[in-house]
């Protein structure tokens, strides 16, 4: 027997915990009701860290406490005090129960959950509503429409159309500054002295929500990776604000410069660690680059930090969503390069000699964090070079980052970091020997590994790997117009150093197993 007449009944995912959604345009609390689920399947779908449970968790009883204070009407179900497993599980249950005449959710920002809503809604012949996501900047429809004149899609081109678009950082119909990009003026590294003064970000310390939360993790997810003891993301979207004012206010000015960089024991540099505020909705993009839009215009921060970061929002963020829903559910299927190893067990624990390994790994495991150039170059590139499997390249970034939500995440690991999609995201794959590293990082002077070496005891596993790369894929590369010089390069070195090389390679993929 259905109990209670609900008209409309909204679902807030973990991610979606914005109250300008589209499902609150007409909500009215006497008739509508909003239907939340803490489920152990996104928590151990992929063995998530324990700081992004945490973050999830928190952040949306946060967001039903707020919905209790608006008087609207609430279905919460809480871990421990239900048995379902997933979505499918739990909202077929509810509306088993329930007379309800319509159901509405948000596009979710993983492909998995929208098909478990559906099929809950399926089996229970119940309709199902989708909302457009009205948090992206993008238009319902807008990226499909760019891709249908194109061969190939680049984010440059898109982040073009959208700046054209949206009027950011446009003056009469002109990019503002004169060009569209400054990418050239964003990848100074740091001389040898480091970092100086970079003022520490806002961290907040955990309330009596969170700790509760924090007690629920440690008791139930004791096999899951990392640590809480640091834990500070904001939960809120007032700290959110908060954050994103801090990083204007102090970091913005040198975030371009500075933005590939990296330095030993320094997890954030000129970063603004707002992803994770930006995935769960509690920021909106669009007032994240206004904020950046006004300090250029007040002269608070240059303009090749204020386009290098509003390219990263408004282009990247917005092109690998616009990728993830062209081409999913193909994504988890590529696997362009052939790559089949295991993901080395070093991911899960930091110990490894490899310094710049070993400072990326542990600070994920501390904090839940990486910044881009960390992910894309040491992480990722180790994986890519490895030739790890894409499948768990992506289960290890989806599990291990606190901003980790799949629409953003796969495209970034299987296309941009992995190669998976054999060119689609990247024109070519993002490879480097551990020269790179040295060249943007002060890790390798801490390293037992030379930079330059391929061979013999010192050599630098990054860049034996990375001519072993070459030589695996050399049919693939050699007449790619980016890749093509270093192809010739790994031509013109004698037999005997290709052999020794191609040795050393085997060598380490025994050593590591
Ligand atoms: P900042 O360096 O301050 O950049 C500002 C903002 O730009 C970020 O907060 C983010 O919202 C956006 N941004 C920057 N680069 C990208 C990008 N490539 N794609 C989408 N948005 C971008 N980002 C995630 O939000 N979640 C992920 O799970 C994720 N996984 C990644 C995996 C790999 C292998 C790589 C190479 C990148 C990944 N990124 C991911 C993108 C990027 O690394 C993070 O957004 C960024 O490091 C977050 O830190 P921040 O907020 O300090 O960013
Ligand atoms: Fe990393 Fe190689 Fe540098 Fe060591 S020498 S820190 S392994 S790049």
């Amino acid at each position: 027997m259905k109990t209670h007449n609900i008209r409309r009944l909204c679902i807030v995912l973990g991610d979606q915990l914005n109250f300008d959604s589209a499902l609150f345009d007409e909500f009215d609390p006497k008739q509508d009701a909003i239907w939340m689920a803490e489920l152990a399947e996104e928590q151990r779908h992929v063995k998530s860290h324990k700081q992004r449970i945490v973050l999830f968790l928190s952040a949306m009883r946060h967001f039903a406490e707020q919905c209790h204070e608006y008087g609207f009407c609430l279905h919460y179900l809480k871990l421990g005090k239900h048995q379902f497993q997933n979505f499918e599980q739990a909202l077929s249950d509810f509306l088993a129960q329930h007379r309800v005449e319509s159901v509405e959710v948000v596009v979710p920002g993983d492909y998995r959950v929208l098909q478990q809503i559906k099929s809950a809604c399926e089996n229970q012949g119940q309709v199902l509503k989708v909302q457009a996501d009205r948090h992206f900047i993008s238009l319902p429809g807008e990226f499909k429409n760019w891709m249908t004149a194109r061969k190939q899609p680049r984010m440059e081109y898109w982040y073009r159309h959208l700046r054209q678009r949206t009027g950011v950082l446009m003056k009469n119909a002109k990019p503002v500054g004169g060009k569209w990009n400054f990418d050239a003026s964003n990848r100074e590294a740091f001389d040898s002295t480091g970092p100086q003064s970079i003022v520490a970000p806002l961290r907040f310390e955990p309330d009596a929500v969170t700790r509760q939360v924090m007690d629920w993790v440690v008791e139930n997810y004791t096999d899951h990776p990392g640590k809480l003891e640091s834990f500070g993301w904001p939960v809120t979207r007032t700290q959110a604000l908060q954050a994103l004012g801090d990083f204007i206010n102090n970091r913005l000015e040198n975030f371009g410069r500075y933005q590939d960089a990296m330095w030993p024991n320094q997890i954030w540099l000129f970063h603004s660690l707002v992803s994770s505020s930006l995935n769960l909705k509690l920021l909106n993009p669009q007032e994240v680059i206004e904020a950046a839009e006004q300090a250029y215009q007040q002269n608070k921060a240059p303009i090749e930090s204020v386009e290098g970061f509003i390219r990263q929002i408004l282009g990247w963020r917005e092109y690998v969503r616009g990728l993830y829903w062209h081409y999913m559910p193909d994504w988890k299927t590529w696997n362009a390069l052939q790559a089949e190893q295991p993901l080395p067990k070093f991911y899960w624990n930091g110990e490894t000699d490899m310094v710049c390994l070993r400072d990326s790994l542990q600070q994920v495991l501390r904090y839940g964090y990486g910044h881009h150039i960390q992910r894309l170059m040491v992480t990722g590139l180790f994986a890519l070079l490895w030739q790890v499997r894409p499948k768990d390249v992506h289960e290890w970034y989806l599990a291990m980052y606190v901003d980790a939500v799949e629409w953003v995440e796969l495209p970034n690991v299987l296309g941009m970091s992995q190669f998976a999609d054999g060119g689609l995201m990247a024109s070519k794959p993002y490879i480097a020997s551990g020269q790179y590293i040295d060249k943007m990082s002060g890790y390798c002077q801490h390293c037992r590994f030379k930079p330059k070496l391929a061979v013999g005891d010192e050599a630098c596993p990054f860049t034996t790997l990375y001519w072993d790369f070459i030589s695996s894929h050399y049919a693939r590369f050699t007449g790619h117009p980016r890749l093509g010089m270093q192809v010739r390069h790994w031509n013109n070195m004698s037999d005997e150093k290709q052999k020794s090389i191609k040795h050393k390679a085997k060598q380490l993929r025994i050593d590591f197993c």
